[in-house]
């Protein structure tokens, strides 16, 4: 059965998100509400430009020749998972076709039960990398930040690591928010439990997105937040173990 997906846009060349130059697929849709998204254009459902994997993959592979070994194709969102249908025959004729996939997801639809985890476990067989956002590790911070427990996500996070699915874990640092040394250590203890990362990626918080929110008429959740300061990225690097310790003055 041939699937549609809704997607909001692409770009053609990614640097940002996974390994080398890749085609990025923004798909519509998304249940979270985080304060700090700065693609709020994205999350109704069921709307955007219907398109099936054959027509995507084969806008994608007009730029083929950039990607060199390392590149290939995300998918990112809104939250890509709420096509998980479409996602399974995009990644299975991607791989047929010998391109590299990952997807980018804040993991909140997931679940280890029924007929969906079954879908996930054959998503897995054809996708090639992860990029998985972990946005609060404190519960009730996570629920204030986006609206939903982070349950999930974190359990995602486990499945992931005990069937070693390359994963770049990334959080978003935004001041007086996510960016609390004691929240960090906690976050970089639960990373360290994990068998299956080969990058943590510190996002910096920025207000890029905030003329979308006035364009939807809805009230920017953070407004008055400003970006973290070089120091305070550095900082949550270290902890997160991305940067060696320095010696303090
Ligand atoms: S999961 Fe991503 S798309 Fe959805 S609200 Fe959060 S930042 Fe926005």
């Amino acid at each position: 059965m041939t699937h549609t997906a809704y997607v909001h846009s692409t770009e053609s060349f990614g640097s940002v998100d996974g390994p080398g130059i890749r085609f990025i697929i923004f798909l519509q849709g998304c249940a979270m509400r985080c304060q700090f998204c700065h693609n709020p254009d994205s999350w109704a459902i069921g709307t955007g430009r219907e398109m099936t994997a054959e027509q995507l993959l084969q806008q994608a592979e007009r730029y083929r020749s950039y990607w060199g070994a390392e590149g290939g194709i995300t998918v990112s969102g809104g939250e890509a998972l709420l096509q998980i249908d479409f996602l399974v025959e995009l990644f299975t004729l991607a791989h047929e076709r010998g391109i590299h996939t990952c997807l980018d997801t804040s993991a909140h639809p997931f679940t280890r039960k029924g007929a969906w985890f079954e879908k996930f476990e054959r998503l897995m067989r054809v996708t090639d990398i992860i990029l998985l956002d972990i946005k609060h590790i404190d519960d009730d911070a996570h629920r204030t930040l986006t609206g939903h427990s982070n349950e999930r996500i974190l359990d995602c996070a486990r499945y992931l690591s005990d069937i070693r699915k390359p994963v770049w874990i990334r959080h978003v640092l935004i001041p007086g928010i996510t960016d609390d040394d004691e929240q960090l250590q906690r976050l970089a203890d639960f990373i360290r439990t994990l068998h299956n990362v080969e990058r943590v990626e510190v996002l910096p918080y920025h207000t890029l997105g905030t003329f979308k929110y006035e364009k939807l008429n809805i009230a920017y959740p953070l407004a008055g937040v400003l970006p973290p300061t070089a120091e305070r990225v550095a900082n949550a690097e270290r902890i997160l173990g991305i940067r060696p310790d320095t010696p303090q003055d």
